[in-house]
This record gives structure tokens, sequence and C-alpha cells, in this order.
């Protein structure tokens, strides 16, 4: 393949990201792609059965509570988060989470209470998989991937964030060479919470930018 925009890590094309069309018909034609992308890789020698087997079973473990993790991790400690900020790959490698070489780079972009960030890969469906998981079919579809540079606070309005005016909003569009994963602001009033609690108000859409994490349940009054 030899358009600009090759990348290595669209196993997540083979299911149902296109409503409307024959669902037989796609799989079969997908199956069939990917069975001749194998059969070439390892007639070649570029790989064996046996990597790619091991390369999908290592995307299907991965999931959004990966990359809360590491977003939790940075809430808690700043100096992580400085690392994370610098140099990305190499700091969620501290957390166990190793990119293969010739994976993408990856860019962690910072929310403050002046710039916000929304990911989007307007030509397809880049996407930090090893890091989130597959991505939702939404973030694939052709209406969110033209929306989020025309209108990326009609979108984030649509999942619930209503961003103030005076936010600036940055759209970050995925490339062959670069993934981002937004670092959302740390919910008010997390300040008792443990490092996995925080975890867990981390949502995938607020690592893509869509919407900001969940914000803690208050304490009952006595
Ligand atoms: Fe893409």
């Amino acid at each position: 393949m030899s358009n600009q925009h090759g990348h290595g890590d669209h196993s997540n094309e083979q299911g149902s990201s296109h409503p409307g069309a024959s669902q037989d018909a796609e799989l079969g034609h997908y199956a069939r792609r990917v069975q001749a992308l194998e059969a070439l890789l390892t007639e070649k020698g570029i790989c064996t059965q046996g990597e790619i087997q091991r390369a999908v079973e290592e995307t299907e473990a991965r999931s959004p509570a990966d990359g809360a993790r590491v977003v939790a991790r940075a809430w808690v400690d700043s100096e992580f988060k400085a690392r994370l900020l610098a140099n990305a790959k190499a700091a969620v490698a501290e957390l166990g989470y190793e990119a293969a070489a010739d994976l993408p780079d990856l860019v962690v972009a910072e929310n403050t209470d002046k710039q916000h960030h929304l990911v989007v890969c307007t030509l397809c469906s880049c996407y930090p998989t090893w890091l989130l998981g597959r991505p939702p079919d939404w973030y694939k579809s052709l209406t969110y991937r033209s929306r989020a540079v025309v209108d990326p606070r009609g979108v984030t309005r649509e999942f619930g964030l209503e961003l103030e005016p005076n936010v600036e909003v940055r759209v970050l569009d995925s490339t062959a060479d670069i993934r981002y994963l937004v670092l959302p602001q740390r919910p008010d009033g997390t300040e008792g919470l443990s490092e996995e609690e925080l975890a867990r108000l981390v949502t995938r859409d607020s690592m893509v930018g869509v919407s900001n994490p969940h914000v803690p349940e208050p304490a009952p009054a006595d």
C-alpha cells in the first residue's frame, strides 16, 4: 500500500462499522482481505502466523480501562504527567504498556481551563488502539470525521459537553505517524479519591475529548 495514510493497526476494521450495508457481504469482503494480507505477510517472511495471532490477541486485550490508568496516574503524579506530555510512549511503558517500535507515535494533549482537545481521524479511523482498545463505531463514521473539524463545539454538545466560549478548542487530526490521547481535567471534588477510584471516573469518550470524565457522586449527608 503506497498511500500516505497507510497504517498498521486497522485490524479493527473487519467488523460492523458500516451500518445499513449487508452484514454478511461486508464481513465476507473484509475477511477475504484479511486472509489475503495474512497470506502475503507470511509468504514474504515479514511475520509469522503466530506473530499475527499474538498481535490480534494483544489488541483484543486492551480497553479504555488501560488509558484510564494512565490518566489517573497523571492526575496524582505531576512528575509522571510531565514525562507523559514530553514522551508519551516512554511514560506509558512505565505502567507496563509497551508499544511496539513500529507503532505510530503517541502524543498526549492536556485539557486545561483555557484549552480543550478533540481527537479525530478525518481520513479513516486512526486511534490509539493499543492503549484504548477498538475505537467506537461513531469515531469511524463519516459524520463524526467531517463534523469534528468544522463544528467541534456542536459535536461535544451532542455528547453532553457544553464548552465555554472562552475555551479554545483544538482538533487533533490523527495521521499515519501520530495517535492522540486526551488528558482530561481532573474533576473537582476528587481530592480524597485513590488512584483506582480516579481511574474509574475516566471514560473512553473523555480520552477522545468528546466529553469530560464522570464527576463523583456527592457523599450522602449524615
Ligand atoms: Fe486513520
